[in-house]
């Protein structure tokens, strides 16, 4: 399908008269119609929840439109709860799934009544120690061996550090039920950024069943389900995206061949998707700077790796629109980089575009999530503002861009860098 970026050559012509490239542009319509549709798509079930997954996009003004759709927190850090907690989330609206947990982040957690998803079967121990047993606790599962799906995605869970064996978990539920705990969960994560509508319910059906198993072999009854994250977005215009309204019937249906059945029809559905909810309504927008001719033809953009990472950690694709350009022939093979002086900081390496003249807008489809947040300073470099597109037109800064106060301020304790001048 041909990616369209969300924006338009205008809008990014006015939007410049107050905010310089590079920065974060999302779309407040895109992010209302999908998490509505995610909302229908598991209407069937009564006590389904989205726990938007922070890390994705830790952006207060953005989760905040997501919790009108009555989406909680998914969160895995301190200063994620903080946030969870700083936006009015509270108890179960909160879904803490760390791992290699730091016993200070248990006791917020606990603090801010979160619901704990464990990790770990040694986290058992660890968390009465620091913090009490829970009434309600949620325990994820990591099955081993490879994940595959028929159209040939697959992952590895034996490879993955995450969550408790299957013998674990079936002796964490008998130690925590003891414990007290009235309240079960159960999570699995098994493969990432999918674009299949199989995979939520291949992995519910691996979730109800070992529910089932845990009812007959514990006596506990599981009270919620949680799919979490993996559910993937097109990032190629060759790709089919996802059909959550197809996922969310295709889990109705294994939820009734399997839960109903075994009299667990009050089993509430969770999901804590990062990329579906925010990725696709994100985009990182960044003009052409240079053009650089070597052995290979180089277009040297104001936007570096520190915007977005993906591509230099994972050789992740993200389609690209020059702007204005949209109808004209790609006949122009390009390597799209950033600034850093690092090969890897490269947002495309041998892309067909138009031709790229200095001053063009590029936009960098994709960027919603794990996008932003992924950002770091390498090179000094700041992190961008982010800017969100409304749904009237208008354009509200909900991130300022970093200044060359912040990337200092760490040096506040001391007075070996009094003299620098930052321009803020
Ligand atoms: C990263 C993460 C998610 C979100 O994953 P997406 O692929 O962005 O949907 C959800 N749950 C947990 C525990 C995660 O670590």
């Amino acid at each position: 399908m041909k990616k369209e970026p969300f924006v338009t050559l205008e809008q990014l012509k006015e939007i410049e008269k107050t905010y310089p490239t590079p920065y974060h542009l999302y779309d407040e319509k895109g992010i209302r119609e999908n998490a509505r549709r995610v909302k229908e798509a598991f209407s069937w079930n009564k006590g389904f929840r989205e726990y938007f997954a922070v890390k994705a996009t830790p952006n207060p003004f953005l989760i905040d439109i997501l919790r009108e759709y009555g989406c909680g927190c998914d969160c895995s850090s301190m200063t994620e709860l903080m946030l969870a907690d700083a936006i009015g989330c509270s108890g179960e609206e909160i879904m803490f799934s760390s791992n290699a947990t730091p016993a200070e982040e248990y006791q917020f957690a606990r603090k801010l009544n979160a619901t704990i998803n464990l990790d770990d079967f040694t986290h058992i121990e660890f968390l009465e120690k620091c913090a009490g047993i829970p009434e309600t606790i949620s325990c994820r599962y990591n099955p081993g061996g490879v994940f595959k799906m028929s159209n040939g995605i697959m992952d590895n869970p034996g490879d993955a550090k995450y969550g408790f064996t299957h013998e674990q978990i079936i002796e964490g539920f008998r130690i925590l039920k003891e414990k007290g705990v009235k309240t079960f969960g159960l999570h699995a994560f098994l493969a990432s950024n999918t674009v299949t509508n199989e995979y939520y319910p291949m992995l519910a059906k691996v979730l109800f069943e070992l529910a089932v198993e845990l009812k007959e072999k514990t006596g506990v009854s599981v009270k919620f389900i949680n799919l979490s994250g993996g559910v993937g977005i097109p990032y190629r215009p060759e790709q089919e995206g996802n059909d959550i309204l197809a996922i969310g019937a295709g889990v109705r249906r294994v939820y009734e061949e399997v839960l109903t059945p075994a009299g667990m029809d009050d089993v509430a559905i969770y999901t804590e998707m990062g990329r579906f909810m925010m990725g696709p309504y994100g985009c990182l927008v960044t003009k052409a700077v240079h053009q650089k001719h070597i052995y290979k033809e180089y277009i040297g953009c104001d936007a570096c790796a520190a915007n977005l990472m993906r591509p230099a950690v994972y050789g992740a694709y993200h389609h690209i629109t020059v702007m204005g350009k949209e109808n004209d022939a790609c006949d122009h093979k390009y390597d799209v980089t950033g600034s850093l002086c690092e090969n890897s900081d490269k947002f495309a390496i041998d892309r067909m575009l138009p031709k790229v003249d200095v001053g063009d807008f590029l936009v960098i489809h994709d960027t919603g999530a794990h996008g932003y947040s992924m950002g770091y300073n390498y090179n000094g470099k700041l992190r961008s503002a982010e800017l969100l597109l409304k749904e009237d037109g208008s354009v509200q800064m909900i991130r300022r861009a970093e200044t060359a106060h912040d990337y200092f301020v760490t040096f506040d304790f001391c007075d070996v860098l009094k003299d620098i001048k930052w321009q803020d």
